[in-house]
């Protein structure tokens, strides 16, 4: 199969992943009470630079004991911050009981986690439960540097029908500890640019940091690549945050963060 023919996402207002440029995407790591996500989200809307928003519902942590996600109850919660901002919601799946539950409570776009894409049996059983469905998906890069397994995963979506697929990078994982959480490699989502030119890709330099420190330079580095937007992590508390904390932003301060990139083709 020819990638490079392999997908037809075109830019129309249907479409939420491609609708404007550049896409932000914002939100809680996790959501934890009803009360965060929509401070957080609220909070989020009222800055005006964020179109989407986002929040784990499931969290595959690497050891257990750690806190593993609210589940299907904080869905509500998501579809309340929608009604309350306009804005979409975007939330994590990684089983066919996650797309289920989603597609139930109408979470308007989902993405598969690094932890899912390296794993082809997991992205096969979220691409059957996808099958006919016309939600758009967006594809973390796996957790190693393998673009092969990141094509196969947008491949097998594809399969299925998926219309609307969008990439996201957010480094790669490797042993020891190194300044920033994972390796961004960035030769590697430019190599998924050229295979898939039609997709949408954004930049997670939340993932990639680990650090909120090091946040905009990562995200400067990302527009200056000419990515398609960014999806970062914002918390009403972030020191407090259950998942993540050290790399999450208020915010005020994302949306400072935001006002200080400059993107290649700004069209707002
Ligand atoms: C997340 O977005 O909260 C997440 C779990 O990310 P990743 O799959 O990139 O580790
Ligand atoms: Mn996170």
């Amino acid at each position: 199969m020819n990638p490079s023919t392999l997908l037809s996402t075109q830019p129309t207002s249907a479409n939420p992943l491609v609708a404007e440029k550049p896409l932000i995407i914002s939100g809680p790591c996790s959501a934890e009470t009803e009360q965060q996500v929509l401070d957080t989200c609220q909070r989020l809307a009222a800055t005006g630079r964020v179109n989407m928003l986002r929040a784990g519902i499931w969290k595959p942590r690497t050891k257990p004991g750690l806190f593993e996600g609210i589940g299907t109850r904080g869905l509500p919660w998501l579809i309340k911050a929608r009604e309350l901002t306009g804005l979409p919601v975007a939330v994590e799946v990684a089983t066919a009981k996650h797309v289920e539950d989603c597609l139930a409570f109408g979470v308007d776009v989902l993405w598969l986690g690094a932890r899912t894409t390296v794993n082809p049996f997991s992205v096969q059983e979220v691409a059957d439960a996808l099958r006919g469905v016309a939600v758009p998906v967006l594809i973390k890069n796996p957790l190693n540097p393998d673009v092969e397994l990141w094509t196969g995963a947008v491949e097998r979506l594809h399969k299925v029908g998926v219309a609307h697929l969008g990439l996201i990078h957010r480094g790669f994982s490797s042993y020891g500890n190194t300044e920033l959480r994972n390796a961004p490699m960035w030769h590697l989502p430019i190599e998924m640019k050229r295979r898939f030119p039609q997709l949408p890709i954004l930049c997670d330099p939340s993932h990639i940091a680990g650090r909120r420190e090091l946040l905009a330079g990562l995200a400067q580095q990302a527009a200056d690549l000419d990515f398609d937007g960014l999806m970062i992590e914002a918390h009403q508390d972030p020191d407090q945050a259950w998942s993540d904390a050290a790399q999450q932003v208020t915010p005020e301060r994302l949306a400072e963060l935001l006002a200080g990139l400059t993107w290649r083709r700004e069209t707002t």
